[in-house]
């Protein structure tokens, strides 16, 4: 479980902001993403169960349909062997021949031609309208071929009528078998026409019907072009033909659109008929819910990601604040350096590293002397300019980034000296008094020497007088006491304490300058 504080401090951050920021849109992006997928997915879905329910009535329309014309043929044929028939009058043995014969709107002629081609009797008309058609193509398969059953052809333009018709026949045997004409029907193809027209599929959709050669009976939306063209050679016609049923999208053979067909044959009947919506229409509404959401999302990303990069904008400039702020309140105002705060943090981080790594730690309380002289003749300002000019004095007298520098009282500084032995410590005092020699303040008439500072030093480690780093400023201390006893101007390093135990300030020793 995330702890109260540091949940505080995570949403403060604004790493944090600029990370929500990125990872929102992206997730916003995801979940619209899968949403549309889905929807899509959904979309197809719908199409192929219409197209498959569309395709099923359909089928079973026009099977049903060629089963009573093909029961109707099988009753002229038997009918052909019905006594007394060839001594009936013509307009008896119509009615004989065709008692069972269906009569529909869309159905074409109904025939029965005998062995030579010749038309012997009509459903339509008494006498028979006259021709021969033994140069037909159903005629010439019926007499070359027994027990064919229905035979469904090529469609033809009718001899009597001119109309487009789909011809389907059965063969008429002679008592030895032998071949004794054909009966002959046909459906307007006009019948297709009918049955697909009033069936909307969108304004890419058709529906095709094809005789197994590849022939386009009838399309949907009609074209007259359309019909007898062949497309046996096309790869989508010769799926159908390999598959008998299902469905696939593909590119049309006809006009190059993308389409989605379902099809299937139909009864057992050479013919093939298929429902295909263009891929457009299919996607037509989820396309246009899919820009919605998709720019809908965009927007909100993009608002997602603006606000959330000036929420951490501004979070970063208020973070920016308090570290300044922070960084005030540790500094001293009259000279710039760190303050006594800085110095204590430094300081108790410095003592646990030098006790960790076993490394000497030295410090130095510089203090100046007499100093209130200097304010009492010059007055306070100057005594201010003078501590300016100390601190900066101090500062150049160390190098390296870890030794700091710290004002921790009214004329009193401190440095700090990490990694530092008792010898290196007192080289730096030396340069500290070296430097405040130098020091003047010529617009007060304060020459070079004036000024002079006491500094003690402790340091750990062997001749530094501290056994542990948390005892440096008491020692320190005890020794600038000294180094001030001793007449000032001068360092005094702690001494090593006595190792009897007793209530007295540690010993010093005099070095440097007295
Ligand atoms: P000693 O050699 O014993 O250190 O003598 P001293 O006069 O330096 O020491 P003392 O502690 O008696 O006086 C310190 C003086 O430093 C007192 C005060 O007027 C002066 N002082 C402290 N802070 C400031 C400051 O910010 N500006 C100025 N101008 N003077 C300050
Ligand atoms: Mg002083
Ligand atoms: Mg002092």
């Amino acid at each position: 479980m995330v702890r109260l504080p540091r949940l505080h401090a995570w949403l403060r951050s604004s790493r944090t902001w600029i990370a929500l920021g990125v990872l929102a849109p992206v997730g916003m992006v995801a979940v619209s993403g899968l949403m549309l997928a889905d929807l899509r997915r959904d979309a197809w879905d719908r199409a192929e169960q219409t197209s498959r329910n569309l395709l099923q009535v359909l089928d079973r329309d026009i099977a049903r349909n060629f089963e009573i014309y093909d029961l109707s043929l099988q009753a002229v044929v038997e009918n052909l062997a019905a006594p007394g028939l060839a001594q009936a009058d013509p307009r008896m043995r119509q009615l004989i021949l065709f008692d069972r014969a269906a009569t529909a709107r869309d159905m074409g002629v109904m025939l029965v031609i005998d062995a030579h081609g010749d038309v012997t009797d009509d459903l339509g008309t008494v006498p028979p309208r006259g021709g021969n058609y033994a140069d037909r193509e159903y005629f010439k398969v019926h007499q070359a071929r027994d027990g064919l059953g229905l035979y469904v052809g090529n469609p033809i333009v009718s001899r009597l009528t001119g109309e487009r018709m789909l011809p389907f026949s059965r063969r008429i045997n002679k008592p030895d078998g032998s071949f004794g004409g054909v009966a002959l029907g046909s459906v307007k193809l006009s019948y297709f026409m009918h049955l697909f027209h009033e069936i909307d599929l969108g304004p890419g959709g058709a529906i095709n019907l094809y005789g197994a050669d590849g022939t386009r009976l009838m399309r949907s939306p009609y074209v007259d072009a359309d019909i007898g063209a062949n497309i046996a050679q096309a790869p989508t016609f010769r799926r159908f033909v390999r598959e008998r049923q299902g469905s696939f999208v593909s590119t049309s053979a006809r006009d190059g659109a993308k389409r989605f067909y379902t099809f299937t044959q139909i009864g057992s009947l050479p013919l093939i008929l298929n429902v295909a919506l263009s891929t457009r229409d299919v996607e037509a509404a989820w396309f246009a819910k899919a820009v919605t959401i998709g720019g809908i999302t965009l927007v909100l990303c993009g608002l997602t990601v603006a606000l959330s990069l000036l929420f951490g904008r501004e979070l970063r400039r208020r973070e920016a604040v308090q570290e300044a702020l922070a960084a005030l309140s540790r500094t001293d105002a009259l000279t710039g350096l760190p303050n006594r705060r800085w110095f204590e943090e430094t300081f108790a981080q410095a003592s646990e590293t030098a006790r960790r790594d076993g490394r000497p730690l030295a410090l130095l309380i510089v203090d100046a002397d007499h100093f209130k002289r200097y304010n009492d003749r010059y007055g306070h300002p100057v005594g201010d300019a003078i501590l300016k000019a100390l601190a900066r004095r101090l500062a150049a007298s160390v190098h390296r980034p870890q030794d700091l520098v710290s004002r921790i009282g009214g004329e009193e500084f401190a440095i700090l000296l990490p990694e530092t032995d008792v010898a290196g410590a007192g080289r730096i005092a030396d340069r500290v008094h070296a430097e405040i020699a130098g020091l003047s303040v010529p617009a007060a008439g304060i020459g070079a020497g004036a000024v002079t500072v006491s500094i003690g030093l402790a340091c750990t480690g062997p001749g530094g007088g501290a056994a542990a780093a948390p005892d440096l400023y008491r020692l320190a201390d005890g020794a600038l006491y000294a180094a001030k006893e001793g007449g000032r101007n001068q360092t005094r390093i702690a001494a090593a304490p006595a190792p009897v135990p007793a209530p007295q300030r540690a010993g010093l020793q005099l070095v440097g300058r007295a």
